[in-house]
């Protein structure tokens, strides 16, 4: 196997909100030490809330560089970050998430609700459909992903997933082994779809 190039930069989806749990916020704080360590560029969402603004504050401290992508309604709300190396307004959601995608070669997702989970969904849908070839990963702080892993493997057993897709995911609680994990990421050659049952 070909060794994957290094990662540049990554992006992080996470909540808007802190969750209750302070170990939520003290592993968004680890990431954003281990992103600053390798001197890969965050992206993110671009906005001073929640683990998201957790996360790019830890970074940037560190001195490591943070590129915000923001939804021109956010901007216009004032949720802008102040302090990031660079920011874009993008019209909107949908193109957010697209530039997100572009600017990233790999994504990783923190603990967060919906907004956190369309877009990891998403990142992940892309990759099974071949339209990009990026790892994605969870950051399982206190285990906060083990509700996904079991509804991914529910539809594995149903027939509506293959495993090497649903083992894309990956899911770890320490931040150096989860960028190590994307580090060596292969996407998987199987397609998507499955044969009807015999
Ligand atoms: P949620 O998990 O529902 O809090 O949504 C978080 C995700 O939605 C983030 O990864 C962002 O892309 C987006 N998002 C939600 N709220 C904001 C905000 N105030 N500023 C920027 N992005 C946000």
């Amino acid at each position: 196997m070909p060794t994957p190039p290094p990662l540049r930069s990554i992006a992080v989806f996470s909540g808007s909100n802190y969750g209750f749990n302070p170990d939520y916020m003290a592993g968004a704080q680890a990431l954003g030490l281990e992103i600053a360590k390798r001197g890969i560029r965050l992206v993110y969402g671009g906005t001073d809330k929640g683990l998201m603004s957790v996360m790019a504050d830890t970074v940037l401290a560190e001195g490591g560089e943070v590129v915000g992508i923001i939804t021109r309604l956010l901007f216009d709300l004032g949720h802008l970050h102040r302090g990031l190396t660079r920011h874009e307004v993008t019209p909107d959601m949908r193109s957010r998430k697209t530039r997100m995608s572009e600017s990233a070669d790999a994504f990783i997702a923190l603990p967060g609700g919906l907004g956190t989970f369309e877009e990891l969904f998403e990142a992940a849908t892309l990759t099974q459909l071949g339209e990009h070839h990026k790892g994605i990963a969870c950051l399982n702080i206190g285990d906060f992903f083990n509700p996904v892993r079991t509804l991914l493997d529910h539809a594995v057993k149903e027939g509506f997933m293959k495993t090497e897709h649903s083992q894309m995911l990956i899911l770890d609680n320490d931040p150096a082994a989860l960028i190590d994990s994307l580090e060596q990421w292969q996407a998987p050659t199987v397609t998507k779809w499955i044969g009807p049952a015999a």
